[in-house]
């Protein structure tokens, strides 16, 4: 089937629900003419990235009936691009056609898979292409694992042996503005019969939203949580992300704080580096302010230049040198390499040119 064909056919089913991010026991409630335990059957099949036809161990009538009333999957992958090392970039589509995108990157410490949380974003960060067109609508718990499961197959991986082992919550939308979905796919995800990916393996980059801060680190879940920062100034950090205006970095600092003394876990600052704007001496100085007085790490990223505005990436050599800086000044701190930069630049980027139609 080309593109077209395969997005028609998903398109048509959008008025079925999704069973991938059911329980078993739901399942099998949907099912009352059928023995309870073909609901952990189906989980399984399910959490294999099995659709209908190929639950061959399923009566056929069963199978029948599931496929007329449902879809397995929610999410189709229906564009895989490869870059360097192993990457893969994928765009993915839903149920009702609209199209999100995730990476695979695998490393020799685990596979990690980078996926989306909303179609779109709210947020408006000036830099991102995610949040250009606004939010189109929240991803379901359904449409989260979907994606993982979706690539764990493609990948050659089942749930046995899996291929993707770890999870970034960093592809298109802003997590927390999403909060109730989310939190119900970090359950699902870390279910034990099911992909089973713990919450040591994920992590959750958010650009600050410091009340759904606070209420996760009251809510027991225990991931790696990244903050999006790029600025340690007020006036330069809501330059770039409009949220600032509403909580301040005084207030994301000691969100943050709360956040490492629930769960003992060391915050992460993601930092893109944007030429000019925030890696002069004055920003690195303030940032190991900020940052210091408790456990916590600094990832550089350069900028993913978007063609829709001129913000630049500063040269490697500049990345470096303010890597040192901070280095010098005690921060913990590293260059992160792009989340497949390579292949069709950053989160968002590949959707656009998609729906553009370049
Ligand atoms: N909304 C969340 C998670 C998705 S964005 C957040 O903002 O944290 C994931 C990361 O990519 C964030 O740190 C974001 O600031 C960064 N990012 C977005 N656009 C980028 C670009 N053009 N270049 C480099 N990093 C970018
Ligand atoms: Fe949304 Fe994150 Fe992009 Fe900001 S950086 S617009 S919060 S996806």
């Amino acid at each position: 089937m080309g593109d077209l064909d395969s997005a028609h056919a998903t398109i048509s089913q959008r008025t079925k629900s999704a069973l991938l991010g059911m329980s078993a026991k739901d399942i099998a409630s949907l099912l009352p003419d059928y023995p309870k335990f073909c609901g952990a059957q189906i989980y399984g099949f399910l959490a294999e990235g099995k659709d209908f036809d190929e639950m061959t161990s399923l009566k056929k009538e069963l199978r029948a009936y599931l496929k007329e009333n449902y879809v397995a999957n929610p999410v189709t992958i229906l564009r895989t691009f490869e870059g360097k090392g192993g990457t893969k970039k994928y765009l993915f589509m839903l149920t009702d056609g609209n199209l999100i995108e995730g990476v695979y990157m695998p490393h020799d410490y685990g596979n990690t898979l980078c996926l989306s949380t909303q179609v779109g974003c709210r947020m408006g960060c000036t830099f991102c292409a995610s949040g250009l067109d606004g939010l189109v609508r929240n991803l379901t718990a359904g449409e989260m694992l979907g994606q993982v499961i979706a690539v764990n197959r493609e990948c050659g991986g089942s749930v046995k042996e899996r291929k993707v082992n770890k999870l970034v919550l960093m592809g298109s939308g802003e997590p927390f503005d999403n909060y109730d979905n989310v939190l119900a796919f970090l359950d699902a995800v870390s279910e034990e019969k099911g992909i089973n990916i713990g919450e040591r393996n994920i992590s959750l980059s958010t650009s600050g939203l410091c009340d759904k801060i606070v209420k996760f680190a009251d809510s027991g879940h225990k991931v790696t949580l990244s903050i999006s920062l790029h600025s340690p100034f007020d006036e330069g950090r809501s330059a770039l992300m409009p949220v600032n205006k509403a909580y301040g970095i005084d207030r994301l600092i000691e969100s943050a704080k709360y956040y490492f003394e629930k769960t003992g876990r060391r915050v992460i600052f993601e930092y893109t580096l944007i030429s000019g704007k925030n890696d002069t001496d004055e920003c690195a100085r303030r940032l190991a302010k900020i940052t210091s007085g408790f456990p916590s790490h600094v990832n550089l990223i350069r900028l993913n230049e978007v063609k829709e505005n001129d913000y630049r990436a500063p040269s490697v050599e500049a990345a470096t040198e303010f890597l040192a800086k901070l280095q010098k000044l005690g921060v913990s701190a590293t260059i992160r390499k792009s989340l497949g930069g390579d292949i069709e630049g950053a989160c968002g980027q590949l959707r656009r040119r998609y729906l553009e139609g370049d």
